[in-house]
């Protein structure tokens, strides 16, 4: 009989792991919410030129990664690789330019990229994504970055670097992309060959490059950042100000590249000091030319995309732990009723409960208690004891309302 696994490069997300993630999306739900970021869903298949259009064809994700197929009617759709495109081609779709700006959204879901599987690579990954559509004002790139070091914090993904830069707009791009390749030109000898091939397309690229001729000369290569006109470098100057009022930490990386072709501006990466090789915990930027890209008003916009399995990973087993519980035991056959109602009463209060429900000794139940991590326990036999599981202290309670009042005092509760 052929046994079956998980396709290469997906995961199944078993407890407690699951638990943690959906804890993870709540506190992003919880943080942008309070800044205004209403949630928003779209579909996990998109038309394929919509990602072809609005990544970029010269990218990687669009040469290399999509997972592209034929429905029955001939139409090519894609599995989506990030959220942007998606976004803004709904943003556009449903007239959302009429709305008041900016339009502020954040989704969480699957993505899908065909990457060689690694540690923190999947095919099947998740994200978390935030976005604010129609205004260009540098207060929404700052307030952007800091709400993801707020998600990163309440996380626990422990210490991470903020890489910055600004790439610009468009014209500015093209002058400085045309400079880079008559630089490159000229020492294109000492060039890898994926760089020389990709040279025409993209250029940029070649500051990505870990073949040590090309590093050598990308070394002395001219920087965007330098080249910036009044406008981008007055925008990308307020950002700054406004991370450093805020007290937020970061690195100008003028060699930041980010994999996909629509950002303008600022953009922006963070990467964890906990993580090996994949360390980018998340990353984004403006993208003022995209919404008009995709066919609709020109429109900026800025957002980013976090990687839920990596900041998992960077925050570690005990990170996003639940409240501890109730164990409910039973040292007398015949309580099980009275303890079936305690369990719910104690809910209703708001504790976290759970009880032996698989027949053990009461040696097996008060392990089961520590293996679930339980603050208390309640033995219910002839007599009602409360049992501090971090003392081992045990007092009899008089009665069943009284155990409530009783588990209330204990520590931890
Ligand atoms: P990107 O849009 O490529 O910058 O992706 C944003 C974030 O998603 C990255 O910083 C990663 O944390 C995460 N991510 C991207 N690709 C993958 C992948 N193949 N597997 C797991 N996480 C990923």
């Amino acid at each position: 009989m052929k046994k079956f696994q998980a396709p290469r490069g997906t995961l199944d997300v078993l407890p407690p792991d699951a638990r943690r993630r959906l804890r993870l999306v709540e506190i992003t739900g919880d943080v942008l919410g309070r800044a205004g970021y209403e949630p928003m869903e779209t579909p996990v298949f998109e038309d394929t030129e919509l990602f072809a259009r609005g990544v970029g064809e010269s990218t990687d994700i669009v040469q290399k990664e999509m997972f592209t197929f034929e429905d029955k009617g001939g139409r090519s759709l894609t599995l989506r690789p990030e959220a942007t495109a998606g976004i803004c081609r709904a943003y556009i779709e449903h007239g959302m330019h009429k709305r008041p700006q900016p339009v502020k959204v954040w989704t969480a879901g699957p993505f899908f990229r065909h990457e060689a599987p690694q540690a923190g690579r999947f095919r099947q990954f998740t994200q978390i994504d935030a976005e604010a559509i129609g205004s260009d004002d540098p207060t929404l790139d700052a307030e952007l970055i800091l709400l993801l070091a707020e998600i990163f914090e309440r996380a626990g993904t422990g210490p991470s670097r903020l890489r910055l830069s600004s790439l610009g707009t468009p014209d500015t791009r093209a002058d400085y992309l045309d400079e880079l390749r008559s630089y490159l030109r000229a020492r294109e000898g000492e060039l890898s060959g994926e760089v020389r091939e990709r040279l025409d397309r993209n250029p940029l690229r070649a500051f990505d490059a870990d073949h040590p001729g090309t590093r050598a000369v990308m070394a002395d290569a001219p920087r965007l950042i330098d080249r910036l006109s009044r406008d981008d470098a007055e925008h990308f100057g307020e950002v700054r100000a406004l991370l450093d009022a805020a007290g937020m930490p970061y690195g100008l990386d003028p060699t930041l590249v980010r994999g996909l072709d629509y950002y303008t501006r600022t953009v922006f990466e963070f990467e964890s000091e906990r993580l090996g090789a994949q360390a980018a915990l998340g990353g984004g930027g403006r993208y003022d030319g995209l919404v008009e890209e995709l066919g609709g008003p020109p429109t900026p916009g800025v957002g980013w995309a976090a990687g839920v399995e990596r900041m998992l990973l960077a925050a570690g087993d005990d990170a996003l732990d639940q409240s501890r519980p109730v164990f409910i035991s039973y040292a007398a056959p015949g309580a099980a009723r009275t303890g079936f109602l305690l369990a719910r009463q104690l809910r209703e209060a708001g504790f976290r409960v759970e009880s032996e429900q698989a027949g053990r000794s009461l040696k097996g139940q008060l392990k089961q208690a520590d293996r679930v991590g339980a603050f208390v326990t309640v033995i219910l036999g002839d007599s009602i004891e409360v049992k501090d599981m971090q003392t081992g202290e045990q007092r009899e309670a008089e009665n069943v309302d009284h155990v409530l009042e009783m588990v209330r005092k204990v520590p931890g509760a």
